[in-house]
């Protein structure tokens, strides 16, 4: 077994490209030996930090990632809960670079598998994927590669391993590890769930002394457990990471008239220029609000599963190929999307869950670069949850669970405190202040005590026989003399005309606040008319006193001390020359018809930015460049650099 010690370990990829292919070697002796000969350049056999300088480009590991590969070096198996944007790829990836033998990642997403590969090929790493996309030539190759040690990561989907050809042609392999990303998908629970993950539990019968790694971005408890008993790892060693992504700013504003006007100020003032995906429910509404956005000159593409399969891949495609999309897309889109470079993600409808609000909030900025979670959420979005949850013909204990994951999504939206501390207090994990990067915490919410006026709301509720919506409520409290308030003498009673003091809007968000806190349920069978609860009792007899949030009017300026993306913190030069290593990066990407961000990431666009760097050497110490890199792409990028040099006189 592997000492946890760096240096007794086996080669890295550069290392075993130089080993001529006939070289068969199938020990892990003899692989080191090898090793220490091929890697003339370094007189140190590899280490997991040199891996990741010499491949990666990155100077330390983050959060556990040393602890876990370590944990894997020695031959023992890891369950590694950590966030999106955490960094989990790197703690299988670099194993299975330096275990002898090739690394198996089982991964439920075809998308997710084509972009890693595409990513690791960049740095150099020798990898593949099996997935049904392939065809017949390219599978014997893949095949003939393994069988002659020619890969260090195979990607492979769950379905395709359990075939009965590749079954068998594993058994014959040297294999360094398992690793099962999206490891939830085993969870019956969750919405993701694969029957495939159920038979992975046969790799420890035939694979015993291979270490298996089960990695999730989900955080809840029960899935946890789940992953741990259904994938036999009850001795697995536990990683937990803190779920907070701080880099996401949270920022969720009550709907006004025009929603569709509240995005567009919200992308033109905050993320001009930037890719981001807005979220609606209705697949008619992605395409309204694609439209929009295009007339108001942005980048725009819907996507929902009503879209036919080519036209979903080419938008898809389009989201990841160029810069600045904005997918416009119901629930469908998301989910192995890997894109580092999401600078927003916008809410037009309130998720089911704060389960689902994270996950999809989590695709923003998973690059670690400042990101926006926007949500607006107004009266419709509530009675339409409300019901929602009424109509469900679930089982009565899974209407528990639902109704539970109501109250927190709707508690979540209405809260005065910091969103970071209740999200991730739902999720069982304390955060030890206000956050500084939510609305709550940039721009307080104001409250006032609306005892009288939610008083009066629920007497108009009462004395007009629980059987009317809203907005009619509201004609009866503000006095309105409409028809229908005459046809049914409502204009007769006490309740007619006492409300005059707040505004239509204002008495919105009061009813929205009323039914999102359950003090008056919403009748969907009734077209959507109100009725009292028992919660509302107390109120009603002036015993509690009831706080609302203040309406806001429109808040995306006010607040003066809101943390700016780095572009915004660019000046103008910085800016220019931003945009050409942009471009620069999307030819390169172009050639190969790869994402932008396979060739670099933003967060090392900007250190060149930043940086400036002049010399291949400097280009080298920057965050995400590695050897592979500066040599297919270092010269691109200096010259850009240097051109722009010339052109200002810096020196
Ligand atoms: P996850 O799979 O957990 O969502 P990834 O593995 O895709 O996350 O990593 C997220 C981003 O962080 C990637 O851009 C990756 O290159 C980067 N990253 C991971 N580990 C490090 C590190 N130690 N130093 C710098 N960047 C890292
Ligand atoms: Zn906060």
């Amino acid at each position: 077994m592997n000492s946890i010690d760096d240096t007794a370990l086996t080669p890295q990829p550069q290392a075993q490209k130089n080993r001529s292919n006939t070289a068969h070697s199938t020990t892990p002796t003899a692989q080191r030996h090898d090793a220490s000969h091929a890697a003339s350049s370094s007189p140190l056999p590899p280490s997991p930090t040199s891996v990741l300088k010499e491949l990666f480009g990155y100077d330390s590991f983050r959060g556990h990632q040393a602890e876990i590969i370590n944990t894997i070096l020695l031959g023992h198996d890891a369950l590694v809960l950590m966030p999106t944007g955490g960094g989990k790829s790197l703690c299988y990836q670099i194993p299975a670079l330096l275990r002898p033998g090739v690394g198996i990642v089982i991964s439920p997403l075809i998308a997710l598998m084509e972009d890693q590969v595409f990513a690791l090929l960049q740095a150099g790493v020798r990898a593949a994927y099996l997935n049904s996309t392939l065809d017949y030539n390219a599978v014997l190759d893949i095949e003939h590669r393994l069988r002659h040690e020619q890969l260090d990561l195979l990607y492979i989907a769950p379905e395709r391993l359990f075939s009965e050809r590749t079954w068998s042609l594993l058994a014959r392999l040297n294999i360094a590890l398992f690793a099962i990303d999206e490891a939830h998908c085993v969870s019956q629970w969750g919405h993701d769930f694969r029957p495939e993950y159920l038979q992975l539990n046969a790799l420890i019968d035939a694979f015993p002394h291979v270490p298996r790694l089960a990695l999730t971005a989900t955080a809840d408890k029960r899935t946890r457990e789940e992953i741990r008993e259904r994938l036999g790892l009850s001795k697995a060693k536990t990683f937990i990471s803190s779920f907070d992504r701080p880099n996401i700013r949270y920022w969720i504003q009550e709907k006004s008239t025009s929603p569709k006007q509240q995005l567009v100020q919200f992308i033109r003032s905050e993320h001009a220029g930037d890719a981001g995906i807005g979220y609606c429910m209705s697949r008619k509404k992605v395409e309204q609000i694609a439209h929009d956005l295009r007339t108001e000159g942005f980048r725009a593409l819907p996507y929902h599963a009503g879209f036919a399969a080519n036209i979903r891949a080419a938008h898809q495609r389009r989201f990841l190929q160029e810069e600045g999309v904005i997918m416009v897309a119901t629930i469908a889109f998301g989910m192995g999307i890997d894109k580092p470079n999401v600078r927003f993600v916008a809410h037009l409808d309130l998720p089911k869950s704060l389960e689902a609000y994270y996950q999809e909030t989590g695709r923003a900025g998973r690059d670690g670069l400042s990101a926006s979670a926007w949500m607006v959420y107004g009266l419709q979005d509530v009675m339409l949850l409300r019901n929602f949850t009424a109509q469900s013909t679930a089982t009565e204990s899974h209407k528990r669970v639902e109704h539970h994951k109501l109250e927190a999504m709707l508690a979540f939206c209405e809260t005065t405190a910091c969103r970071r501390v209740q999200l991730l207090n739902y999720f069982d994990e304390a955060y030890p202040e206000d956050c500084g990067n939510c609305d709550s915490c940039l721009s307080p919410a104001a409250t006032w005590d609306a005892s009288i006026a939610v008083q009066k709301a629920l007497s108009c509720i009462y004395r007009t026989g629980q059987r009317f919506g809203v907005n009619y409520l509201i004609d009866v409290l503000l006095g309105k003399p409409t028809e229908r308030i005459t046809q049914f003498g409502h204009h007769r009673l006490s309740t007619y005309g006492i409300g005059k003091e707040l505004s239509p809007q204002q008495w919105r968000s009061l009813f929205r606040q009323i039914i999102a806190r359950g003090y008056v349920s919403v009748d969907n069978t009734q077209y959507g008319s109100l009725q009292l609860t028992a919660d509302c009792r107390p109120i009603l007899q002036g015993k509690t006193s009831v706080t609302l949030r203040a309406l806001r009017e429109v808040r995306s300026r006010s607040s003066v001390n809101k943390p700016k993306s780095f572009l915004a913190q660019f000046n103008e030069f910085e800016r220019q020359l931003w945009l050409k290593l942009r471009a620069v990066r999307q030819s390169l990407a172009n050639e190969q018809k790869v994402p932008p961000y396979v060739i670099f990431h933003d967060v090392t666009l900007k250190d060149m930015v930043e940086q400036r760097p002049q010399t291949p050497h400097e280009l080298l110490a920057l965050s995400g460049v590695g050897e592979h890199k500066l040599k297919n792409y270092g010269e691109s990028f200096l010259a850009v650099l240097r051109n722009t040099w010339d052109e200002h006189s810096i020196p």
